[in-house]
């Protein structure tokens, strides 16, 4: 997607050695309208397939997966990160390795909100080692609703997680890809390029 791209490209900072700050338009400041460009992307990635549920983690993937469920028109579901007394008990509940904080914690979902006849579009921010959506995955599993794929906003094709989805032959597409990053300047994956 060239526009998210050229933004990454001004706006984008690296620190450390990995990690993508976005803050100007993504994680902490929000442009609505590039936003609503990203909803649109994901609807016309997954046309005709079924989708009745958005499922993301808080809070960086709410956004985003707000936004794109206008166009899907269904519910967002997110999972929630740490206890929460007004929560169900009855939850399906996973762990994730946070890959910016290096921490583990729990995530939940109520079963209210998932189960059996859903199908599911998981939408997040950015994927690395695929932690996030591993643990979003199990709950699916859990609520033994039907995975549809898995949507992206930025994938970091240097760290694992895209391949090991993309090897299971799940549906993930990931809006820019950023196959490295050298000396602190930000290179993509050109589309349509292994
Ligand atoms: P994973 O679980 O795939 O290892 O990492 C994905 C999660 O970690 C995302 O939900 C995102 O919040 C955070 N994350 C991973 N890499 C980056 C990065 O380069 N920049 C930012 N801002 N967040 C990241």
């Amino acid at each position: 997607m060239e526009l998210l791209k050229r933004r990454i490209l001004t706006e984008g900072r690296v620190e450390g050695k990995d990690v993508v700050k976005v803050d100007s338009f993504l994680n902490h400041q929000m442009d609505v309208v590039l936003l609503n460009e990203i909803g649109k992307e994901f609807q016309s990635r997954f046309v005709n397939q079924t989708v009745t549920k958005i499922l993301t983690i808080e809070a960086s993937g709410i956004g985003v997966a707000c936004i794109t469920a206008q166009y899907f028109n269904v519910p967002v579901v997110f999972a929630k990160k740490m206890e929460s007394r007004n929560l169900d008990k009855e939850v399906f509940e996973s762990k994730v390795t946070s890959y910016t904080k290096g921490i583990e914690y729990g995530i939940k979902v109520s079963k209210r909100y998932l189960g059996p006849e859903d199908h599911v579009l998981i939408i997040d921010d950015f994927l690395a080692n695929g932690q996030a959506i591993a643990g979003l995955r199990n709950i699916v599993k859990q609520a033994g609703a039907h995975l549809t794929g898995v949507g992206i906003v930025i994938e970091k094709s240097f760290q694992n997680g895209g391949k090991v989805i993309r090897d299971e032959g799940i549906h993930l597409e990931s809006l820019a890809i950023i196959k490295e990053i050298e000396n602190n300047k930000i290179i993509f994956k050109e589309e349509g390029r292994e």
